[in-house]
């Protein structure tokens, strides 16, 4: 780093003193977090100040640095930069990286193009072509969970990346927000540039796409952007429902695909819709998207979350207990990236706090998160998360099915049910597929009375109860 200048009232000298300002709070981080933490965090930041000093750009790698770090640093951030300058300094963090923010202007993202490829990590560039494939090395099939969501779009996709231009071409991905489509996708890139080093491998956001045909439109440079897209032997283009009423766009798309497809080049698109639910989209263009395989990503099951949340844990070098992913996966349903977030949350409370992880330290650091939910406890409630966490089918809490293995959580389901509802017994006894109340009194007082001597059980029933209270 270069060492601060001293302060000068030409206007060429306020962006070094900016920059000092924000070494010196740079500085100071080094010596208050682990070396670790501010080598993973902190470090690899980089910040610019509004010449007046009222605001500083912090640009982050990628959209998980950016909400970790707003997070968990924001605040120290911001109380050092007021401390160090005398006034309050307002905080915008930017990504600078692959990632493209979902719906922002345009002119936002033509302003970054080349952060894109500087961020993506360990290039694979050929060095032939002045592009940057823009894929994301970290995200490939090893750390893609595979479930019964996505177990068809993972394997579509590993085959296009073995065996590109033939089957499934091209491969349309679809789903909602956060379920791995973008993951996907990098993965396909990535795997196919390990077989084969020297493809010409190109990710891009359909927004980048768009803002890269009007650079071409006003530079006049359409021969170059032509040349450049056809000669591809893999396009990954997400979110083409971005391509909506942008006519020249999808023009250009247009002949790109027809391009691609001769030539045996293989297209991946994802899209937040199935072809025929996109809107203002040429419907010839939609035709093609529809031409190869279709393919849905559905948002994980329980299994699935928990399954992830113990990865994600692992590949950050923390531990997360079943029962802990458990508690989570069963709270937190709507998306990976949600379930992420609430992992990131997690882990840093119990890093800052110097405790392991544990239910009710999640519960501690997820409050606000758990605390927006209905926190009604219903039977079928309990049913269904005694079922989940026996790994029984739900109809097994109203059959009349009597081996141990089904018996005995019915019987805790019926416990949890007296203990966290206000229900009788006979009403009990009605939801779980008409049983007598002596049966229900029965269960509650045999799980009530082993629960005192039997270690294991009572800690079951402590991880259940847990969950079912958020
Ligand atoms: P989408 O593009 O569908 O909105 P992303 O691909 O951006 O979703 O995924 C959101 C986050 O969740 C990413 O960090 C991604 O790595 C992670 N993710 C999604 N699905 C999985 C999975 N099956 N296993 C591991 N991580 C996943
Ligand atoms: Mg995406």
């Amino acid at each position: 780093m270069n060492a601060p200048t001293p302060p000068n009232p030409t206007q060429a000298a306020l962006p070094d003193a900016g920059q000092a300002l924000w070494q010196a709070c740079v500085d100071q981080l080094a010596q208050e977090l682990p070396e670790q933490q501010f080598n993973t965090w902190i470090r690899p930041l980089n910040a610019s100040l509004s010449e007046d000093f009222s605001r500083i750009h912090i640009e982050v790698a990628n959209r998980f640095k950016l909400d970790w770090i707003r997070a968990q640093y924001a605040g120290r951030l911001s109380a050092l930069l007021q401390q160090l300058y005398g006034q309050p300094i307002q905080i915008d963090f930017l990504l600078a990286a692959k990632e493209i923010p979902q719906r922002v202007s345009p002119a936002r993202t033509l302003a970054v193009p080349e952060e894109f490829a500087a961020a993506s990590g360990p290039s694979s560039e050929t060095g032939l072509n002045a592009f940057k494939n823009r894929i994301n090395t970290s995200l490939c099939f090893d750390n893609l969970v595979e479930g019964t969501a996505n177990r068809m779009a993972r394997a579509a996709a590993m085959h296009v990346a073995n065996v590109p231009g033939q089957l499934y071409n091209p491969l349309f991905i679809y789903g909602g927000v956060g379920l791995g489509k973008t993951h996907l996708m990098h993965a396909v890139g990535n795997q196919l540039l390990v077989n084969r080093p020297d493809a010409t491998v190109l990710y891009i956001h359909a927004e980048q796409f768009v803002s890269d045909v009007v650079k071409a439109y006003q530079r006049k440079t359409f021969d170059e952007f032509k040349q450049y897209y056809h000669s591809l032997d893999l396009l990954l283009i997400d979110d083409v429902q971005f391509f909506a009423n942008k006519d020249r766009t999808q023009e250009e798309f247009f002949n790109a695909f027809e391009a691609l497809l001769t030539k045996k080049s293989h297209i991946v698109m994802t899209s937040d819709t199935y072809p025929k639910g996109l809107t203002d989209i040429h419907e010839r263009l939609v035709s093609r998207f529809d031409s190869g395989l279709t393919v849905a990503i559905e948002p994980p099951e329980l299994e699935m979350r928990v399954a992830i949340l113990i990865a994600k844990a692992r590949s950050e070098g923390a531990d997360m207990p079943e029962e802990v992913a458990f508690f989570v996966a069963k709270n937190v349903r709507s998306n990976v990236r949600e379930l992420e977030g609430a992992l990131r949350k997690i882990l840093a409370y119990s890093r800052f706090n110097q405790k392991e992880v544990s239910i009710q330290l999640a519960r501690d650091a997820l409050r606000d998160l758990l605390s927006i939910q209905n926190r009604q406890i219903s039977v079928e409630n309990i049913q269904k998360t005694v079922a989940d966490y026996y790994k029984i089918k739900i109809a097994d809490m109203y059959s009349k099915k009597r081996p141990a293995s089904i018996a005995r959580p019915r019987q805790i389901a019926m416990y949890l049910a007296k203990e966290l509802t206000q229900k009788s017994l006979p009403e009990i006894g009605e939801l779980f597929g008409g049983r007598d109340h002596t049966t229900v009194l029965h269960a509650v007082r045999k799980i009530s009375a082993e629960r005192q001597t039997l270690n294991e059980l009572n800690q079951q029933l402590h991880v259940l109860e847990q969950t079912l209270k958020g």
